[in-house]
């Protein structure tokens, strides 16, 4: 059992709050948008700070009687490995979340939070609810539909490609002076050719 599996209802009704840090290897939905080229060592640096709060509140009803809801504020950051769409170098892309939701007992009320865009997002309560599992979901959601560098790492294209755009062989500028070895045969070359 996971260390922070709480009864969710028992949580929100007495105000509780849990907080932590999770690394990505104990996320492993998350675990696999890590892009292949970051090396395990850092992908150990990618930890992710949660805080979760529950609440009560009593609120009118629709039939005007009062009616006590439930619910859970959670809050996720921290910086997450992504692949740069534009310049496909992996870098560091901060994430953050708050999101508040109504704690429900059952499916049906909260297909009716959902069809209901006034109300806040709904998850069905459990006695046995794991909020790291509820951490990495959120987490997923807030990934970015095309991850990009804010600005990308510059690139000075002239210092690294040839004229064709292709990476240019060192040896290619040397080929183009005389080989100081050809010059001493042609020195050599001279007495000889006197001599005839
Ligand atoms: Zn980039």
């Amino acid at each position: 059992m996971r260390e922070y599996v709480v009864n969710l209802f028992e949580f929100a009704r007495t105000g509780m709050i849990a907080e932590g840090d999770v690394p990505v290897q104990e996320l492993p939905r998350m675990l696999t948008e890590v892009p292949a080229a970051v090396p395990v060592t850092e992908r150990s640096t990618v930890v992710f700070h949660w805080r979760a709060q529950g609440f009560e509140r009593s609120e009118h009803r629709a039939d005007g009687g009062m009616a006590v809801r439930q619910y859970l504020r959670l809050a996720v950051a921290g910086d997450m490995w992504l692949e740069c769409q534009r310049c496909m170098t992996p870098y560091r892309h901060p994430m953050a979340t708050e999101t508040v939701f109504e704690v429900v007992r059952d499916e049906a009320q909260a297909d009716a939070c959902l069809a209901d865009d006034t109300l806040p997002e709904a998850i069905v309560g459990s006695a046995n609810f794991d909020l790291i599992e509820l951490v990495e979901e959120e987490l997923l959601l807030a990934l970015p539909l095309v991850p990009k560098h804010e600005v990308c790492p510059e690139v000075h294209v002239s210092l690294v490609t040839g004229p064709d755009g292709q990476a240019e062989p060192a040896e290619e500028d040397v080929q183009d002076k005389p080989s100081p070895f050809a010059a001493l045969a042609a020195l050599k070359r001279v007495p000889s050719d006197e001599g005839k």
